[in-house]
């Protein structure tokens, strides 16, 4: 299938709306318009370098985009998303070309919107209520809102708009972050913004999460994310990095001894899973975090820059069928693999992955090694890969999660030469903290439990985002910070 450069999509784009009066626009000739396809980097191109492989709707498409917009008076959309942004009335805005306007709407209830844009899976979300979507059976006809929100928020940060909040006077209050993802960003936000002093602990060297060492930097550069970490700053949120809470100071110690009023966890589930099964010792075989985390942090893509090199490989494959996996195998692809394969013992119909991250991965040469799993995995006498034994599997009635329940088929191994296996599937959380922290209550997963203004067992210790959740979403993460940032912004006021 031929690939539409970005100058036809837009040159597309700008024909049609000088055809189009939008105030003569009718619901039957909105539906009509047709979906604004996001251009992107030539496949063959993309997978020789690490740059993002969406590069944004053009000011024609996101007019027409919006145009495509009912305005519904009920807003389905909005109940779809976690953090209830007024989406008809930002989307009405870019419609008019008034971009500013639209941002500011989003920034009512978003606090990252260049992000959310990129990295929520509308499809599941917002999207999925759009009556454009429903009337027309098809869920990626539904209004692009994620596109045009990464639009608007990409407008006001390239055009130097964005405006700070001013912090309200100073209250003497502290209040200590653990984490430095799309959950503890959001709780520093909005609490310094009531006039407290706020400090982030990060463990890594560089603050933002799995947003800056798990998603790469092809689906979300980040210098957007640093931004948004310099603007804490600008508002005088402190960042303590290579601060291991848990090791370098004990969580309670934060508030018993270092007299922090309050605290907040958002550590996240960085925890790799393993498979369990025999040669996942053996060299060659990463977590798809470890693997990540090398390239994206240590910058391992950029040999003249990294610091760290990473496993040279030329066959790999990447097991489990969700997003981490699309994103451990296209960068996989990027650095320089011949062959990649994402085994999986389901079908692509049960494949947690967004379908558009499937799409992007198909078109950059991914082979898909569907109802299959590894039975173990091969090495040589000096300890290093060379193969997968797989069997084949099929699918019988669904399973508690409602999807199909694979059953191995007896007597199918067949031998996969790889020199690379990366392991993706799911993570859990760190156990350090629950470890060190007496009383702090926890499931049997190793999520803190919070009620339901994320408040933890303990006195002042507040949780959320994927610690919390078990590996989740940055709106989700965000939506807690926002619950736990406004809970201690009103436990501190009752204070003074
Ligand atoms: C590869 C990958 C791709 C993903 N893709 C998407 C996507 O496309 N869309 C989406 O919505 N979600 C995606 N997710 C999930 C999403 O990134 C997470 O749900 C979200 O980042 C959770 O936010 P958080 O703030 O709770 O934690 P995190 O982002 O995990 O941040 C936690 C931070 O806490 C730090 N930390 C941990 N322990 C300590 C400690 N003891 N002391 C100090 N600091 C500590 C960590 O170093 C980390 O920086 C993806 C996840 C991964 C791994
Ligand atoms: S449901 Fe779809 S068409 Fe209706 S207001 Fe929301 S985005 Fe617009």
């Amino acid at each position: 299938m031929s690939h539409p450069t970005p100058e036809q999509l837009r040159e597309d784009a700008a024909q049609l709306l000088a055809t189009i009066d939008p105030s003569a626009l009718k619901p039957r000739d909105r539906m009509a318009i047709p979906v604004q396809e996001m251009p992107t980097q030539d496949p063959d191109q993309r997978v020789c370098n690490m740059e993002e492989v969406a590069v944004g709707y053009s000011r024609e498409q996101v007019i027409l985009e919006s145009l495509r917009c009912l305005q519904c008076k009920n807003a389905p959309c909005i109940q779809g998303c976690p953090v209830s942004i007024n989406i008809p009335k930002f989307i009405e805005k870019a419609a008019e070309g008034d971009f500013e306007g639209s941002i500011a709407v989003i920034k009512e209830s978003s606090l990252l919107p260049a992000i959310c844009g990129r990295v929520c899976p509308q499809e599941a979300q917002c999207q999925l209520y759009c009556t454009v979507g429903k009337s027309l059976r098809d869920v990626e006809k539904s209004v692009s809102i994620g596109r045009i929100e990464r639009y608007v928020a990409d407008y006001e940060r390239e055009n130097h708009l964005v405006k700070m909040p001013e912090p309200a006077a100073p209250t003497g209050k502290r209040v200590a972050v653990v984490g430095s993802g799309p959950a503890g960003i959001t709780v520093a936000a909005d609490v310094r913004k009531a006039g407290h002093d706020v400090t982030i602990y990060e463990a890594f060297h560089k603050p933002g999460g799995v947003m800056v060492y798990g998603i790469p930097e092809f689906r979300l550069p980040k210098s957007i994310v640093a931004e948004e970490i310099e603007n804490l700053e600008k508002m005088g949120v402190t960042i303590e990095t290579n601060f291991l809470v848990g090791r370098t100071r004990k969580l309670t110690d934060l508030i018993d001894k270092d007299g922090y009023d309050a605290v907040f966890v958002g550590s996240g589930a960085g925890l790799p899973k393993f498979m369990k099964i025999e040669g996942e010792n053996l060299i060659g075989v990463f977590s798809a975090n470890e693997y990540l985390t090398r390239s994206n942090l240590m910058k391992a893509y950029d040999p003249e820059h990294a610091s760290t090199p990473i496993y040279e490989s030329k066959i790999v494959a990447v097991l489990g069928g969700g997003n981490v996996a699309m994103d451990a195998a296209r960068t996989a692809k990027r650095l320089g693999a011949q062959k990649v394969y994402i085994v999986y013992r389901r079908t692509e119909k049960e494949m947690p992955a967004r379908v558009e991250e499937v799409g992007h991965a198909k078109e950059e040469g991914i082979d898909f090694l569907l109802l299959h799993s590894p039975k173990k995995i091969i090495g040589n006498e000096k300890g290093r890969v060379t193969g997968l034994e797989l069997l084949a599997y099929e699918l019988g009635e669904p399973d508690a999660s409602g999807r199909r329940r694979p059953m191995a088929i007896e007597g199918s191994e067949s031998i996969l030469e790889v020199d690379t296996v990366i392991v993706s599937i799911g993570n859990d959380s760190n156990p350090l903290i629950k470890k060190t922290t007496a009383g702090l209550e926890t499931n049997k997963w190793g999520n803190i439990i919070v009620d339901e203004q994320c408040r933890s067992s303990i006195d002042r210790i507040f949780a959320g985002g994927d610690i919390v959740l078990g590996a989740a979403t940055v709106i989700l993460a965000m939506g807690q910070g926002r619950t736990a940032a406004q809970a201690i912004n009103e436990r501190l006021a009752q204070e003074n």
